[in-house]
């Protein structure tokens, strides 16, 4: 934590001279990316400074309770920031920023971050994978801050956190974790509406009908010990569903590998690939490496990429960087 407070307060430095904001975070924003963002949003609300809650796709719907969601722009216009937050992203282009805003030495942008070291930029980069997520990392500058967490940014910091460890079941939840969920909660928030919230998806029937078919024919290949399944661009617009609808689905794939080694890919659009890779400790796999070497990223246990190509291609890649 000595180190982190060093990096907090190099932030604390830039900030003072700082009039305008931009907080960003990636492309098909998770609930911690749009989650972290909206917490410091409340925040600079909160501060009167002026900030602009900045994502390079629309977030996903279900998201909407989060206070001050429907702040959150895809553009960016003519909204001049002086420093730019980037947040929970891992490579830098995920973030489809406009170049003329970001200074040549990156000396305007702050990153903060739970994803192992990949390609991320700033004057101040902090990056700790062992966080349960990049919310967790948020609550940690507030306090030392000393800022007293409202119940909005309590909202916000408590769904990046419960999404993002999987609902502390994934290895980076830790005692620190929660306590920080317990000391949040106390704030008045409902724990159980926002594991509703976050839960809910687009139309119930399509839902549970896509995940049945997914999971119906998942497979396991002997050799590696993979558990996978896919969904074609097809059928998701037979089903009635999108990518954003399969949040949390590889976890499940995964029980069907006896080391909890699991894939799931989905054709988004025509020929456009995007996979998702989960393990787990005990099977000894570091998926992040598969991800990166396909151009993605994330955490050893959980990480995802993106593939041109058909569903079956993308998965004889991932099979042969397995073997
Ligand atoms: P998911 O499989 O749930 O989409 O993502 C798992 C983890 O990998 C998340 O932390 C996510 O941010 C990261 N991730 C997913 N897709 C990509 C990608 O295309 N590039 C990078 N760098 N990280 C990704
Ligand atoms: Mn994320």
């Amino acid at each position: 934590m000595k180190d982190l407070n060093k990096q907090f307060q190099q932030i604390d430095e830039l900030l003072q001279n700082a009039k305008k904001v931009l907080i960003a975070s990636h492309e098909r924003p998770d609930s911690d990316a749009v989650a972290s963002e909206l917490a410091l949003h409340n925040f600079f609300i909160a501060q009167n400074i002026e900030s602009l809650p900045y994502l390079p796709g629309l977030p996903p719907g279900n998201l909407n309770f989060l206070p001050r969601f429907f702040d959150i722009k895809t553009e960016i216009g003519s909204f001049g920031p002086d420093i730019l937050f980037c947040l929970d992203y891992g490579d830098f282009k995920r973030l489809n920023l406009p170049e003329d805003i970001i200074k040549s030495d990156f000396s305007n942008v702050i990153t903060i971050d739970h994803h192992v070291a990949s390609d991320q930029k700033g004057g101040i980069k902090i990056i700790e994978p062992h966080f349960s997520s990049t919310s967790e990392i948020v609550y940690h500058w507030l306090k030392y801050k000393n800022i007293d967490i409202n119940k909005e940014i309590a909202t916000c910091l408590l769904t990046g956190i419960i999404s993002d460890s999987g609902g502390f079941r994934h290895v980076s939840t830790s005692a620190g974790t929660l306590g920080i969920v317990s000391e949040l909660l106390l704030t008045g928030v409902s724990l159980n509406k926002i594991v509703r919230q976050t839960m809910t998806f687009g139309e119930p029937l399509n839902f549970s009908k896509a995940w049945g078919s997914v999971l119906s024919r998942s497979r396991v290949d002997e050799n590696t010990k993979l558990a996978y399944s896919s969904i074609s661009f097809n059928d998701l617009n037979k089903l009635g569903v999108s990518l954003m609808d399969f949040d949390g689905i590889t976890n499940l794939v995964s029980t069907a590998s006896p080391i909890n080694l699991g894939l799931f890919l989905v054709e988004y659009k025509e020929n456009k690939i995007k996979g998702s890779l989960r393990s787990e400790p005990h099977g000894g796999r570091d998926v992040v490496k598969i991800a990166k070497a396909l151009g993605g990223g994330g955490h050893p246990y959980a990480a995802g990429f993106e593939q041109e190509g058909t569903i079956d291609e993308t998965l004889q890649k991932v099979l042969k960087l397995l073997e």
